[in-house]
């Protein structure tokens, strides 16, 4: 009964968690990478991995969160940049960058174990991912917008969830509709640029754009705010697949 009661406990506390783009968020950005790698990239991660479908993969690093071995590894998903300043490290709470760059350094390495590298690639399909999604760079005084009490449609939830899950799930596409819709206009040119963005680009991108996701004047947020938010929404989510897409190429050459 008491394991029965915990279940339920740790149940309704992993659904208020932080737990970045969910599951169909992940999932399209790791899609959108797997389509702009390089023959050499997934030949390469096919090797390490036994497959180069990077949306596999993509959701595991939030799986662990209830792993007590891995409870370390709670704030390598976020960082926090307050209005008006640049990331500096150190200077305020979550690792993401950090970690962005160990990994990135980890999967290039000759010394590291390929567990490691299986570890370190699962680690950033995800964190590229996560860093992505605007309120994961947070301003320092709500926790990303998971401090920040709202409905959807009438239900209880927060804006950081808004972001993570409900302007995604709204649109009922699976992982693969939604990846194959992004790409429907892309720009080879701009996809170029973006690739060879490293990570404070876009850190400091969602620091400037997360500003929008505060803004409306009702609490029960509808479809008004959904389509005031659908194109940055997805801009995000297809720039997340493009930037790892760019990274995984320089790091499998
Ligand atoms: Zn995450």
């Amino acid at each position: 009964m008491i394991k029965f009661v915990k279940l339920i406990l740790t149940l309704g506390l992993l659904k208020q968690s932080i737990l970045a783009w969910g599951s169909t968020g992940h999932r399209i950005v790791g899609k959108v990478a797997e389509s702009y790698l390089t023959k050499n990239a997934k030949m390469q991660i096919k090797k390490l991995m036994g497959h180069h479908d990077l949306s596999r993969f993509s959701v595991w690093a939030d799986q662990i969160k209830s792993d007590p071995t891995w409870k370390h590894a709670n704030n390598w998903h976020w960082c926090t940049v307050p209005d008006g300043e640049s990331y500096q490290k150190g200077k305020h709470g979550g690792l993401a960058v950090e970690k962005v760059k160990e990994f990135i350094l980890t999967l290039k390495s000759k010394q590291a174990t390929k567990e490691k590298k299986q570890i370190a690639l699962k680690f950033l399909v995800h964190l590229i991912g996560d860093l992505h999604q605007p309120l994961h760079v947070g301003n320092g005084s709500d926790r990303g917008g998971n401090d920040v009490k709202l409905q959807w449609f009438g239900e209880s939830t927060n804006l950081h969830s808004i972001w993570d899950t409900e302007l995604i799930d709204h649109q009922k596409l699976s992982y693969t509709e939604y990846s194959s819709y992004l790409m429907l206009d892309e720009d080879r040119g701009q996809i170029r640029n973006w690739q060879a963005d490293s990570v404070l680009v876009y850190v400091h991108e969602s620091r400037d754009l997360r500003n929008q996701c505060y803004e409306y004047d009702k609490t029960n947020l509808k479809w008004e705010y959904f389509y005031v938010n659908k194109s940055l929404l997805e801009q995000r989510l297809f720039q997340g697949g493009i930037r790892l897409s760019g990274e995984l190429n320089r790091i499998f050459k």
